[in-house]
């Protein structure tokens, strides 16, 4: 792609709360420019972006498949971000790589809890937006005070740049504010046709309203359409389009759209506006990549640049092997060429490059900078991995995940099934950052972790599907963690002098605290005549090896800074093996006196309800351990927001359901770690 066709391409993605209507609405898109030749309906199970067996039937859309169309001479790659909240880790690695979004509304269900996190980690990446309002047809739909909680519960500054004409089953098209038109929709050929009309007098008055408080938001971004607009001139399409660009590109204006994707109204005129205001690669900022030594390195999205790509999406496929999704952010891939992974340090060759669409590919011999496709021949890569030029050992900032707070102990269903359960395991585990397998070494089970339960349900059943292995899930526990309250410091002298060569490590270091959420941090401030540099890669490994098991409970040690001050090393007899046992055994002296405490995980708990029940609801919570963040009443239904431990949300579906008649409804997600007594977890376990 040349520099002006660069201009020409988006890469979006379409976030929603479960049920608003995404899936129709990508199916339409894909309908509409022309990639598909019939409309999938998802009641049906049929909808083309659904491709995964487990989203068929399950009806949600779980993994970011990206597909590619064409609208108005531009390319539009649609990065398909799941709206479950158990897979938060597949929105965030989708908004990492797209430079836009077009955010899904329900008109009747308005801003639900779930839209609120979504919009939060898009305010988080920055990610221009422009907002869809569906669901016109059904009875309830109220597009105005869908708008208005854009406003106040998201504090999006959302401007309506239609109005619906007609709503429920009256729905009649919609009005395009910036061309003053009517737009309506041919049923006949499933909305494929439609015309412009002029705005019918039924409805002129109230456009006219909503028009000038457009103008009035937009002057804000170009002077011309302020003076314009001041002295009652007539301000153009084009001129109110590009300032509005200025605006969302600024993050300071989210315009928003309305329609029924379901009937086929409104949904041409969201790809106009995919075009027209959300970026294109060359208009967002450009990358920083840097070196394990702290080397930084700047790049824009320049074909001709140096390679930087990012792998955010590593799938199992039936028919090519293995495919890493990648978004390339400078220079060319090639296919053919060499790469190396700067993560792992491996060098391959990229024997295929596939445009996906959905469970269609396309081969292609190149894709540059700004351009998405998925790659076959990588054969270690993981989630989150820079591809680089062979020597040239830079990386992209990598994604952050949430750390598993669930975990349950899987079986294979017959013992000779277990070497093949642990290898799909693994095989999973590299394909979602936030999927972790390990083995309890005491009970010889293989435990898996993960986001919630459906998130481990929804990766065994994959396993039969995929990889053909029945297994058995165990109850589900809490994934604790430890941490530690003290700085103190550690030793560990590693020496052997058994026949022949000797080893000898010997590491000194200190740990401290670190913040709640900071994870775990390395830092090295050794002489090179105390550790030699050779073998700080075999120190870091005995620490971070160490830090897997924690003294109290054997859990995962987190929010802990290590720095390595000093130690000795002997002229012959120094081994990385020698060294990686001393670290090890200094982390754990440091670790055992610095008052190690176990942290539980704590969820973000949402409940809507009607009224009438929350005291029931919230004296249940207070039995719960849980804390209260938030009420908010309306008068048909309220939400009770709450911080809980999830070790006292097994079972709360059922618990909720009997409490209220099945009335409520409830969103829960990871919010933080704290600290819990230990003795009181270890004497329940
Ligand atoms: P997703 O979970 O966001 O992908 O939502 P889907 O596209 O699967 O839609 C959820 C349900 O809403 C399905 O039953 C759709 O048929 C229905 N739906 C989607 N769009 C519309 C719409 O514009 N109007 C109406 N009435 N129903 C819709």
């Amino acid at each position: 792609m040349t520099a002006t066709s660069l201009q020409k391409l988006r890469n979006i993605g379409i976030m929603a709360h479960i049920d608003a209507g995404k899936t129709t609405t990508t199916e339409r898109i894909l309908f509409y420019t022309g990639k598909v030749y019939r409309i999938g309906a998802v009641d049906e199970g049929t909808a083309t972006m659904d491709w995964m067996e487990q989203e068929q039937t399950r009806g949600i859309t779980i993994t970011s498949a990206a597909t590619s169309c064409t609208w108005r001479d531009h390319r539009i790659n649609i990065i398909d971000t799941p709206g479950h909240v158990d897979f938060t880790a597949e929105v965030e690695r989708s908004l990492r790589v797209l430079d836009g979004a077009v955010a899904l509304f329900c008109a009747v269900g308005g801003v639900e809890p779930q839209s609120e996190t979504v919009w939060l980690q898009a305010d988080r990446y920055r990610v221009p937006r422009i907002a869809f309002v569906n669901k016109l047809d059904r009875s309830g739909a109220d597009f105005f005070g869908t708008l208005q909680d854009m406003r106040t519960k998201l504090g999006a500054p959302a401007v309506a740049f239609q109005i619906p004409w007609g709503l429920e089953s009256e729905l009649r098209g919609v009005i395009d504010l910036v061309r003053n038109k009517a737009v309506v929709f041919d049923q006949d050929s499933q909305g494929l046709e439609y015309e412009e009309i002029d705005v019918p007098e039924e409805i002129s008055v109230e456009a006219e309203r909503w028009r000038e408080r457009l103008l009035e938001a937009v002057s804000d971004f170009d002077e011309t359409v302020l003076s314009d607009y001041l002295e009652g001139k007539p301000v153009g399409a084009k001129k109110i389009r590009e300032a509005a660009r200025r605006g969302v590109l600024a993050g300071r204006l989210v315009p928003v759209l309305c329609g029924s994707a379901l009937k086929n109204v409104g949904v041409q005129p969201l790809l106009d506006a995919v075009v027209y205001f959300l970026p294109s690669p060359v208009e967002v900022p450009p990358v920083k990549l840097s070196t394990e030594d702290g080397e930084e390195l700047t790049l824009p999205a320049d074909p001709a640049g140096t390679l930087a790509a990012l792998i955010f999406k590593v799938v199992t496929d039936e028919h090519a092997g293995k495919l890493s999704y990648v978004r390339v952010y400078s220079g060319t891939l090639k296919k053919g060429a060499q790469v190396m992974n700067s993560i792992t340090r491996k060098k391959s060759r990229i024997t295929r490059i596939l445009e996906m669409h959905a469970n269609r590919r396309t081969e292609r011999d190149s894709i540059c900078a700004g351009d998405i496709a998925a790659l076959v021949g990588l054969d270690r890569a993981a989630t989150g991995d820079t591809l680089v030029p062979p020597g040239k050992p830079y990386m992209l900032e990598r994604m952050q995940f949430a750390e598993p707070v669930i975990s349950m102990a899987v079986e294979p269903k017959s013992p000779a099934e277990s070497d093949r359960l642990q290898e799909a395991m693994i095989k999973l585990a590299e394909e979602d950052p936030t999927f972790r397998v390990a083995l309890n070494e005491d009970t010889g089970q293989t435990i898996i972790s993960g986001m919630g339960e459906l998130h481990l349900q929804v990766m065994v059943s994959r396993l039969l599907k995929e990889f053909r292995v029945h297994a058995r899930l165990g109850k589900p526990s809490v994934a604790y963690r430890e941490t530690i309250e003290e700085r103190k410091r550690g030793e560990g002298r590693f020496v052997r002098q058994s026949g022949g060569r000797g080893h000898y490590g010997h590491v000194q270091l200190v740990v401290e605290p670190g913040p709640r959420g900071s994870g775990f941090e390395l830092i090295e401030q050794v002489k090179a005549e105390d550790i030699p540099r050779e073998f700080l890669p075999a120190v870091r490994q005995g620490i971070r090896d160490s830090a897997r098991t924690g003294y109290l409970g054997g859990y995962p040690l987190t929010d802990i800074v290590v720095t390595v001050t000093g130690g000795s090393s002997h002229d012959t007899d120094s081994t990385e093996a020698a060294f990686t046992a001393a670290a090890a055994m200094a982390f754990k002296d440091a670790v055992r006196q610095a008052s190690p405490v176990l942290l539980e995980p704590i969820m973000e708990l949402q409940v809507i309800s009607p009224p009438e029940f929350m005291g029931t609801i919230i004296s249940d919570l207070n039995s719960r351990r849980g804390r209260v963040t938030e009420t908010d009443k309306k008068p048909s239904r309220m939400v009770i927001s709450s911080l809980v431990p999830l070790a006292e949300l097994f079972g709360y579906a059922t618990d909720l359901r009997s409490l209220t008649q099945g009335r409520a409804a409830y969103t829960l997600e990871p919010a933080c770690f704290e600290v819990v007594d230990a003795a009181a977890v270890m004497g329940s376990n």
